[in-house]
This record gives structure tokens, C-alpha cells and sequence, in this order.
């Protein structure tokens, strides 16, 4: 086959094309960080190299020493970004250049509004990477050979960021990637030698391998013939360095690199380990949720190193699911080069270090809240819901964690004020030793919920539980600080020494005084509810609705059938206020037929006022019609 005939042209996927779309116009703003990107992906392409190396050395070829070169021709308006990593094959190019290969992406450009501040912050957020470079260029040239290959199989991709894309084979004598940005005439700025070296500064101090720029030659005209390097970074992984030595900027710059993000981080925790395990760990939190934090599929865990050699991404075998947000590297002294992810999984010191670095990771939570709720509430409102899932998979964390989660509260004026166990029990009533929430569908709907009613005329706080998870989460805390948590909306409501002895006398008089009342609705409801009560929970609603103690609470039922499984049957306990004047009247009402009407429309509102859609809407509407022609009459 001759050369020439590898030469082709195809079209980017789809999202490509949307992307490359939105990102020239959307990042504009921000338009240096291009370098950081392309930086990034040489250093991650030398990172990737030398783990290779480690069992075939042959694919160091006869250049072992791993460097970036970065160059600008002034006259020609280019600037290349030279690595000599791993490089890629045709197949590898196509495919990473050509298509983006995350799940849930064309979900996420559905997301996409065409408001561009909005879509900026969108793009971010899912990471552009290589593309970036189109934002100052117009054409992009990828010369490239992957290690190992021959000097004849080498790439050369092109595009000018539009539709497609060419790709030809071509001869490349040494490994790795050249990239090659023919600047815009309005950017020619990033080709000037004095202003390229001050961004490349800028981007590159924590990369671990050598950042090389020509030598500036000052006052000559002549340069010297072979271009002449020096190495403008420190080079050297910059979690070896102590915290003392290390800026928050290059903290900061540092996470963008290894967590793909084009935000700052919120928090960070670099700690070295010594004694039986040793290794260091520089952990991240992010500063906002990545587009796929709930995809099952999508990549997570940390960069694992071993003595400052890269072993692989995503290692997720370091910390629980439900800190998956967390991004970052761990570098061991112990494990051996040639650890495999089957390897990590058996070994029983990853166990340790695995509980270790959970603690590290909620000790910086913890230390994110003491620094003031507006931190921990930019954490909360990203990652709050994953942090959920902790009590039930880290049951030894379980304290820990609730100690971190925060709720919606009858104490505060809206959802969007949350508030702390610890600053619930802070205010806790005089001889309460409970813990009350009530879980619902939505905000407004347990806001407004008959079950608050007593709790509002004591002026006991309730915690308002509306996340989808929330009742399972519950279902896995049964306590915090020695304190038992209470679904006020379940079972016998026992408000301890919270209600005086005179309360509870009058409740039971009102149960006998009621007692046929009582029955006579049972009868009624009989296939609806498991049993009718006089309820203490109302002060203004005539009826509401209860669970029965080991039953099945509504958000668990939708989350059983969204899953296409039959949530078991469990009926309801009707709780009634008999002091309301409706009971009255329904205890006075001789008809047999009227009474059903009426105890059926309690009922349903009951149900209704829960959050629940009736099983029988058409008779409910006809008995309550029934009844407003009759009121009108
Ligand atoms: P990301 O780096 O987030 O995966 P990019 O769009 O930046 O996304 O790059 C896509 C892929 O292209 C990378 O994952 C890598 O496999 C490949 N790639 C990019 N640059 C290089 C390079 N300099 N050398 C080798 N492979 C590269």
C-alpha cells in the first residue's frame, strides 16, 4: 500500500461537532488554558509511556529521557507542542481525536442552552481537553507515532475544527505526538517568545517531566543552528514536595491537570504517610459536580503512582463509592510496579489505606464546614446526595458522615437553608431525646403536612427529608450522637416526656369517648386501611395518614417502581382529630350512606395531603360534588 492511499477525510461524531461549536465561542473569555490542556495530555501521554516501559522497555527506543517542547515560529504563526509519550496509532487517533468516548455525553449537549455564559460553565464542567486548541487556532496539525511502532506507520490528522477531519499515514522517525496550532490572526500574541514562555510558566510548574522552551538568545541575530532547550518547570511530581514548598496555585493548577477540571478546587489534603505503608496521598474535592457524577459507567478514583511512576487512572479501589467525587493521587512505596486492578482488589493493605484515606477525606469535610457554611454549602449543593449514600455503604463511618449531612428544617424559612444534626440537637426541646423527620415527595408537600401540626403548637423542630434518597438513607441511620431518629409520619407517635401526663390522660379519654366512632369508619374503610385511631398529631386537620411501623414509606415505593418491581402492599393507619367540627359532624350523621361519603372523602383527602394519587379519583370528585350541591342548596 502506498502512502497515499491512507490519506482519507471523515466527519467528527455528532457531540464533537456540537462541542467544538460552542467551546470556540464559550471559552473565549479564558482562552490560554488551551496550553494547560495540551500540556496535560503530553505529560499524561509520558506518564503512560513509561508505565509501558516498565514491562516492554523496549518501546523507549533509544530516547528514554521523557520531556515536553514547546515552540513558536513568529513568521509562520504556529506554535507546537512536542511530546516523546506514547503517541497513537491511526486507530487511536480517530478514535480519540474524532469522537469523545464518555458515556452520557449526548445527554450532557442536550443540556446545552446556546446562552453562552451558561454553556461556558457547562463546558467546563465536561472537559474539552484536546479541542481546546481550536479556540486560538484555525487549523490543528497531529504528527504522531505510537511507541513501538514502525518509523512507516506514523499519523498526521488535521482539521480546521469544522466538520471533519484528514488523516494520513505518514513516516515518523521517533515516538510521540507534535502537535501544531496555526493560530487565528488575532491570537499571533501566544507565537511571540516572551509571552509564550510566561503562559507555559504558568501551566506547567507541577508537571513532573521536563517543560522545554528554545533558548532565548538575547540581542543576536543569528539563532544557532540546532535549537538550543531549557528546561523553564521545576520537573518534579509535586506531591513529593513538602506543603511548606508547595503555593495554593500550584495546588490549584495541579487539580485542574490530574481532575480534568477547568475550576478551581474547593479543598485539598496532601499528606505522607510513613511506617508500616508508606505513601503519599494528595487529595481534592472539586469545586462543583462533573456532568456524570451519577452515570454508573463513569470513570472515578484516584491516580495511582508507584515510587512517582504512573500506574494507572482511576483507581478506585482507595476510597467508597459514596466519595467518588473525590479527585487526586496516591503514590505507594510498597506495591510493586506491575500492579494490576485484580492485584489492588485482593490486597489486604489497600484495605488500610483505603480506610485511611476515607478518614483523611472527611476530616477535610469537616474541616471545609469550621472554615464557614458558605464553603461547606458549595460542597453540600454538588455532592450532598452522593455523600447520602455513606451510612449504608461505611457503616463504620456512619457517625462521621451523618455528622456531615445537612436537611431541610421547620426551623428555617425555606429548602434552600439546610441545617446540621448537631445544630438540631443544639436546640432540641427541654426532655426531647428524639430526632423527628418526616420524608415526602417534595418541599411544599411536607411542609404543609397535617403530621408538623403537633410539632408546630410545641414548637418542636422537624427535619424536612425530600431527596429521592432520603427515606433509604434513613432507613440505614437509626441514630446520631445517642439520639434515635423518628419518621414522625410512621407507627405510634411517642413524644416521650414532651407531652405532660394531662395530654396523654386526655388521649385516652378521647379514645374511649370515640371509641364507636372509631369503628363505625373502620367498617367503612375497611379494605383501604389497616386500622382507624384518635390521633394526637392534629391540631387542625381532621385525618391524616400513617405507615405502619415496618412499612413501606412512599419514596421507596416510587424508587421500587421506577425500577419496574411491585412495591409490597401496605395499608395505611388513618389517624382522626375527633375535635374537628367535620368529625363532629360525621359522629352526629344518622345516614348510613351519607356517613361512608363523608368517611371516603376524608380519606382520600388524607391520602391526597400526603403527596399520594388516588386510587379511586373519579368517586372521590363525584361524593365531594355531591356534597358542594348540597352545601349550595
Ligand atoms: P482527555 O485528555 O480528557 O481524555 P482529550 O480530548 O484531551 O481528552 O484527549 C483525548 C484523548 O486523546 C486522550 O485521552 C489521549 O488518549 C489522546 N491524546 C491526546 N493528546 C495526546 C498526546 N499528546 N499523546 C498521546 N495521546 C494523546
Amino acid at each position: 500500500m502506498t502512502v497515499e492511499a491512507h490519506k482519507e477525510t471523515l466527519g467528527f461524531q455528532t457531540e464533537v461537532k456540537q462541542l467544538l461549536h460552542l467551546m470556540i465561542h464559550s471559552m473565549y473569555s479564558n482562552k490560554e488554558i488551551f496550553l494547560r490542556e495540551l500540556i496535560s495530555n503530553a505529560s499524561d501521554a509520558s506518564d503512560k509511556l513509561r508505565f509501558e516501559a516498565i514491562a516492554k522497555p523496549e518501546l523507549l527506543e533509544n530516547q528514554p529521557d521523557l520531556r515536553i517542547r514547546i515552540s513558536a515560529d513568529e513568521q509562520a504563526k504556529t506554535l507546537t507542542i512536542e511530546d516523546n509519550g506514547i503517541g497513537m496509532s491511526r486507530e487511536e487517533v480517530i478514535e480519540n481525536l474524532g469522537t469523545i468516548a464518555k458515556s452520557g455525553t449526548a445527554a450532557f449537549m442536550q443540556q446545552l442552552s446556546g446562552d453562552q455564559k451558561k454553556d461556558a460553565s457547562l463546558i467546563g464542567q465536561f472537559g474539552v481537553g484536546f479541542y481546546s486548541a481550536f479556540i486560538v487556532a484555525d487549523k490543528v496539525e497531529v504528527f504522531t507515532r505510537r511507541a513501538g511502532l514502525d518509523a512507516a506507520e506514523g499519523v498526521r490528522w488535521e482539521s480546521a475544527g469544522e466538520g471533519d477531519f484528514s488523516i494520513e499515514t505518514i513516516e515518523m522517525p521517533e515516538r510521540g505526538s507534535r502537535i501544531v496550532l496555526h493560530l487565528k490572526a488575532a491570537e499571533s500574541e501566544f507565537a511571540d517568545g516572551w509571552r509564550l514562555r510566561n503562559v507555559v510558566k504558568k501551566y506547567s510548574d507541577h508537571i513532573s517531566l521536563p517543560i522545554e522552551l528554545p533558548k532565548q538568545h538575547m540581542g543576536e541575530e543569528e539563532k544557532p543552528a540546532e535549537a538550543e532547550w531549557e528546561t523553564v518547570n521545576r520537573a518534579s511530581a509535586l506531591w513529593t514536595r513538602p506543603r511548606s514548598e508547595v503555593s495554593d496555585e500550584e495546588y490549584q493548577e495541579f487539580y485542574k491537570h490530574v481532575a480534568h477540571d477547568f475550576d478551581n478546587p474547593l479543598s485539598w489534603s496532601h499528606n505522607k504517610v510513613e511506617g508500616k505503608l508508606e505513601y503519599t496521598s494528595l487529595l481534592y474535592v472539586p469545586g462543583r459536580a462533573p456532568f456524570d457524577l451519577y452515570q454508573r459507567e463513569a470513570p472515578r478514583g484516584l491516580k495511582l503512582y508507584v515510587q512517582r511512576v504512573f500506574i494507572m487512572d482511576d483507581a478506585e479501589q482507595f476510597l467508597p463509592l459514596y466519595l467518588r467525587f473525590v479527585k487526586g493521587v496516591v503514590d505507594s512505596n510498597d506495591l510493586s510496579l506491575n500492579v494490576s486492578r485484580e492485584i489492588l482488589q485482593k490486597d489486604p493493605a489497600i484495605d488500610s489505606m483505603k480506610s485511611a484515606l476515607t478518614k483523611r477525606v472527611l476530616d477535610m469535610l469537616e474541616k471545609l464546614v469550621k472554615k464557614g457554611p458558605e464553603q461547606y454549602s458549595k460542597f453540600w449543593k454538588n455532592f450532598g446526595s452522593v455523600l447520602k449514600e455513606g451510612p449504608a455503604e461505611d457503616f463504620a463511618n456512619r457517625e462521621k458522615v451523618a455528622g456531615l449531612l445537612r436537611f431541610a428544617s421547620t426551623q428555617q424559612n425555606d429548602d434552600s437553608e439546610v441545617v446540621s444534626l448537631d445544630a438540631y440537637i443544639e436546640r432540641m426541646k427541654e426532655g426531647q431525646d428524639k430526632i423527628y423527620y418526616l420524608t415526602g415527595e417534595r418541599y411544599n408537600q411536607v411542609k404543609n403536612s397535617p403530621h408538623l401540626e403537633i410539632f408546630r403548637k410545641k414548637g418542636i423542630e422537624v427535619l424536612l427529608l425530600t431527596d429521592r434518597i432520603d427515606e433509604w438513607l434513613m432507613s440505614h441511620l437509626t441514630e446520631y450522637s445517642g439520639k434515635q431518629f423518628v419518621d414522625i409520619a410512621r407507627g405510634d407517635l411517642d413524644l416521650g416526656s414532651l407531652e405532660g401526663e394531662e395530654d396523654k390522660q386526655a388521649q385516652e379519654e378521647a379514645a374511649k369517648a370515640k371509641a364507636d366512632l372509631v369503628q363505625r369508619i373502620k367498617d367503612v374503610l375497611a379494605e383501604s386501611v389497616e386500622d382507624v385511631k384518635v390521633s394526637h398529631r392534629l391540631t387542625d386537620s381532621p385525618a391524616v395518614l400513617v405507615i405502619v411501623e415496618d412499612g413501606m414509606g412512599m419514596q421507596m415505593r416510587k424508587i421500587l417502581e421506577a425500577t419496574g418491581q411491585q412495591a409490597p402492599e401496605s395499608k395505611p393507619i388513618m389517624e382522626i382529630n375527633p375535635s374537628h367540627p367535620l368529625l363532629e359532624k360525621l359522629d352526629a350523621e344518622q345516614n348510613e350512606t351519607r356517613f361512608a361519603d363523608l368517611t371516603h372523602i376524608l380519606f382520600d383527602q388524607a391520602a391526597l395531603a400526603a403527596g399520594e394519587s388516588l386510587q379511586d379519583p373519579g368517586s372521590y370528585v363525584r361524593r365531594l360534588n355531591a356534597l358542594l350541591v348540597e352545601l349550595s342548596k
